[in-house]
């Protein structure tokens, strides 16, 4: 039953268009209180959508968190 981060990750960009179905989303809240990964991001919020950003960062590799680090230096 436990999914990937890459998997959750997926889920919530379905999630945001309205296209995941109710196994998903069980599927993607489970994953987020089982997963360490996740949710040693953030400790108690509960809120959908900050746990979805969770499940992203999990799945970044540094080598992307870099990229995104310098994509937001340069818009300032
Ligand atoms: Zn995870």
């Amino acid at each position: 039953m436990m999914v990937s981060c890459e998997k959750a990750a997926n889920i919530c960009d379905k999630y945001q268009y309205k296209e995941a179905t109710v196994w998903e989303k069980i599927q993607l809240k489970f994953h987020l209180l089982m997963c360490k990964t996740c949710t040693k991001h953030s400790k108690d919020n509960k809120k959908l959508t900050t746990l979805c950003n969770q499940a992203r960062l999990a799945v970044l590799s540094e080598e992307e968190k870099k990229k995104m680090k310098e994509n937001f230096s340069k818009l300032k």
